[in-house]
């Protein structure tokens, strides 16, 4: 393995370089988008996002597994052009490795919309696997992927096939799809289901002395209460009623005034509009309390009591959780939640993700839960293979230290060279749940092989970056 030379507060730049570089999926992407960027226009060539591509593609090879040993690499030039870019390595002391990473996933996915723009959100929604559910074929339904079923009309795989760059159908392979809902605990009322990608998902810890990744993203997908929530029904529904009750006043003023004064007049003018509002909040109830109400301020109902829930719709190949350790003191301070992480090679997110249909009763998870009941047998593994939700660990960077300073280093699985070509070519083990490969520590230039145990003991991920199989 070979180390990164630390240019000065550089670490968690290397660890994060580390990670990426442990994974295949990322390394065909980065290659994949020089590529795209070379047999693009010129312009798109000599951006700062382009520049960065280039630089992150030759580091990526750099840190390839080499068969002998050799000394460490200077990633000086991709630096550089990450200097470019805004604050980036100006102030390194307070960079963070999730930063970096995003920066790096943002700045390739701005790489590809440059190149050709046609090909960006067709592109993920048509080529990734979905879980099979409704969400998912909503969303796809709206999106311009037509093309999805039929590959040779597809203009990122007719352009590809056609030889221009000579590559495969290429997608994000961290982007995957979130959906979330929030829910009137007063009235039942749902408002729309929402759906976001994300490129990593960014997890609470628990404050506890001991905890897993799994209840790390239970946290993250649990229906949390919402107290401060104005649910749209229940304010038009306010409004409603309050509209009634001006229409009843209205006609009992308009009773005792001369039908033929100027007050009657306005007074009448008054009522016709009450009336017109009285009607747009009956049909906006009735049909779709989001429509746009012409003339109508609503009441402000109180505050009412709301659940929210997030769940993962659509899994992506690489899953990049981040542990956030922040802890938040009212002084207005922040610590370091220094909670040991249990992980596990696999990790099955099936009970995280939506599983088929939509339970939109506020009170009730998204879906059902997951089928991961029996996670230590292969029965198990293999379900959650089938829906893929089994992602196999390659990569930890760990942080060490105080909140504000410390030290990052990665842990990297390696495949023995023997493996690596069958899982390339999809001709998978029968087993594909079985670990295999080797681990090893790497602290900027430093680099040695740990056993498999001190990778899941660590305790101190801070961000973990999975396959999935
Ligand atoms: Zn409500």
């Amino acid at each position: 393995m070979r180390g990164l030379y630390n240019l000065g507060n550089t670490c968690f730049m290397n660890s994060t370089l580390q990670s990426l570089a442990s994974l295949d999926e990322f390394n065909t992407y980065a290659d994949n988008c020089v590529k795209l960027l070379a047999a693009g226009d010129a312009t798109a060539n000599h951006s700062a996002d382009a520049d960065i591509a280039v630089q992150l593609n030759i580091v990526l090879e750099q840190l390839r597994p080499q068969a002998s040993r050799v000394s460490a690499y200077s990633p000086r030039a991709l630096v550089n052009s990450l200097s470019k870019k805004g604050r980036w390595m100006a102030s390194r002391a307070e960079q963070d490795a999730q930063e970096l990473f995003q920066m790096v996933s943002s700045t390739l996915q701005a790489t590809m919309r440059e190149s050709d723009p046609s090909l960006f959100n067709a592109d993920f929604l048509a080529n990734t696997a979905p879980i099979e559910n409704s969400i998912v074929s909503t969303a796809s339904s709206s999106s311009s992927c037509h093309s999805a079923n039929s590959a040779g009309k597809h203009p990122l795989r007719r352009r590809c096939s056609t030889s221009v760059c000579g590559m495969p159908p290429f997608a994000n392979p961290l982007l995957g799809m979130a959906a979330s809902r929030i829910a009137c605990v007063k009235c039942g009322y749902t408002a729309a289901i929402r759906h976001f990608t994300f490129d990593n998902l960014s997890l609470t810890v628990p404050r506890a002395r001991h905890t897993t990744v799994e209840e790390c993203l239970s946290m993250y997908t649990v229906i949390d209460q919402l107290d401060d929530f104005k649910c749209r029904y229940c304010a038009v529904a306010a409004t409603l009623a309050q509209t009634m009750a001006d229409i009843q006043t209205c006609r009992s003023e308009l009773a005792e005034l001369d039908a033929a004064s100027k007050r009657a007049a306005r007074k009448s003018a008054a009522l016709a509009t009450l009336i017109d509002h009285q009607h747009q909040l009956e049909q906006a109830l009735s049909s779709n309390p989001e429509a746009e109400l012409k003339g109508i301020k609503l009441v402000s109902p109180r505050p009412g009591v709301s659940t929210k829930q997030t769940m993962i719709a659509r899994t992506p190949k690489i899953l990049v959780l981040h542990l956030s350790r922040s802890i938040f003191l009212p002084t207005g301070d922040t610590i370091k939640n220094t909670a040991h992480v249990r992980l596990q090679p696999l990790l099955d997110i099936s009970p995280f993700s939506t599983t088929g249909h939509i339970n939109t009763g506020a009170s009730r998870p998204i879906s059902g839960p997951g089928n991961s009941s029996g996670m230590a047998s292969a029965d198990s593994y293999a379900r959650a293979q089938h829906s893929n939700c089994l992602y196999r660990l390659n990569a930890v960077v760990l942080h060490t230290g105080a909140h504000n300073s410390g030290h990052y280093v990665t842990y990297r699985r390696v495949l023995p060279a023997a493996d690596s070509p069958s899982e390339e070519k999809g001709a998978k083990p029968e087993q594909p749940w079985v670990q295999g490969g080797r681990w090893f520590m790497l602290s900027d230039t430093e680099t040695s092989e740990v056993s498999i145990d001190t990778v899941l003991g660590a305790g101190t991920g801070y961000m973990l970056f999975y396959e999935r199989i």
